[in-house]
């Protein structure tokens, strides 16, 4: 069995009607009562939640019943979250969910995939009738078949529509592409049997818009945080600078997954849920937001996943401060160049980071390992290409001996 690919569409859908209404006050309820049973009793299944509360719950709520087993599992996606900032010693409060909502699993409610219309039961005996408008967009996975219909999220003014599908089988890998994530772009490596060269990735202008974001955010905040007018005006700048740099983000992921399944290529990134240790979350935490770096990741797995593009992750661990020639690392600050002090070595930090993630991954990936030959000496004098320039190139090409500029005839235009 392959992984499955899940998109969540979205549907305005303006005033909810009344009793549909009440039924998301009703959920929200059983929710609640739910995280307090399951705190009190320290429950952490969905069965053993079942067994305590589900003849309780069905006789005081009059629901469709299948809701209830859904609310359960919401309860415990909510304390799962409060249970981890406990153990790390967070600051946190008891669990409540404050917003409106309903979770309905596929077997509960009735989507007509043509039309639009939406059956939500709300008891046994009565239903209601909602319209959700589809676009272009939706059209696409509404009539396709091969996507299923999963939970549906009802939230006032909104619906969100889980949809899955099976993912390709990921493809055998040829070549690799390491990349080490920054603030602007993307750094490392990409590798093959025969050639391997430095790469960058530009994030389009990703950190010149958090920046000036996040300038203009303090000076309104320092002035006026009391202010509830400017406290909306900022949280509306808020999405809108998350909308303008995922859109970029959208642009890069797209065309690097599209040049990886071309290359047949794996792409190896950080793992950057393991981002606790090492040099390098001091070095983020001074940053405005790390934000970018998680969604363009999140994007990049997704879209991957979609494409059938494999993807290793790897311990970032040291990838900033090691030397990939001699192994050797550095315990102090590394500047905008990483030089080694036991060998010549001296590389842009953030390519060499990059070159670290590919040895890492090589190490734990013994197909890879075969496939790709990967010697970072002789990349000591190789120039830095923008990825697109080099995927341009026909594959397979002539032996090029690192540190050889590709002549500029050979470099076609992006086109991606
Ligand atoms: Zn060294």
């Amino acid at each position: 069995m392959g992984v499955r690919v899940i998109r969540t569409l979205s549907f305005p859908v303006g005033e909810l009607p009344a009793p549909l209404l009440g039924l998301l006050a009703e959920f929200r309820l059983i929710v609640n009562k739910s995280i307090r049973i399951a705190l009190c009793k320290d429950i952490r299944s969905r069965h053993r939640l079942t067994r305590a509360a589900y003849r309780t719950f069905s006789a005081e709520h009059a629901v469709y019943k299948q809701y209830i087993p859904s609310a359960f599992e919401v309860a415990l996606a909510v304390l799962k979250v409060y249970r981890r900032r406990m153990r790390k010693g967070k600051r946190t409060s008891i669990p409540f969910m404050r917003r409106l909502m309903l979770k309905a699993e596929n077997q509960s409610y009735r989507l007509d995939r043509e039309t639009g219309r939406l059956r939500i039961p709300i008891r046994a005996t009565e239903a209601v009738q909602l319209h959700v408008p589809i676009s272009e967009w939706h059209r696409l996975f509404l009539h396709d078949s091969s996507w299923e219909l999963g939970s549906m999220t009802i939230v006032p003014g909104k619906v969100l529509l889980a949809v899955r599908k099976e993912a390709p089988r990921p493809h055998e890998s040829t070549s690799a592409i390491a990349l080490d994530t920054n603030e602007d772009s993307l750094d490392g490596v990409i590798a093959s049997a025969d050639i391997a060269r430095l790469v960058t990735l530009p994030l389009d202008g990703v950190r010149q818009v958090q920046t000036t974001h996040f300038r203009r955010r303090r000076y309104l905040a320092k002035r006026k945080a009391h202010d509830r007018r400017v406290r909306r005006r900022l949280l509306r700048q808020d999405r809108q600078r998350e909308r303008r740099v995922r859109q970029r983000l959208h642009r890069v992921s797209k065309s690097l997954v599209a040049s990886a399944k071309d290359r047949q290529a794996v792409i190896i990134l950080e793992d950057l849920s393991l981002h606790g240790a090492g040099g390098r979350s001091r070095r983020m935490n001074r940053r405005l937001s790390s934000w970018p770096r998680r969604e363009i990741h999140r994007q990049i797995e997704y879209k991957a996943a979609f494409a059938g593009v494999p993807i290793i992750k790897v311990n970032p661990q040291w990838t900033s401060k090691t030397c990939p020639v001699c192994g050797a690392r550095r315990r102090d600050r590394v500047g905008k160049d990483f030089v080694c002090l036991a060998c010549d070595w001296e590389m842009d930090r953030q390519i060499n980071a990059g070159l670290n993630i590919l040895k890492t991954a090589l190490a734990s990936n013994e197909a890879l390992a075969r496939a790709v030959r990967f010697q970072p000496g002789a990349l000591r004098h190789d120039v830095v290409s923008p990825l697109y320039d080099l995927l341009a190139l026909p594959t397979g090409a002539r032996e090029e001996p690192s540190g050889v500029e590709p002549q500029a005839g050979a470099i076609t235009s992006p086109g991606l």
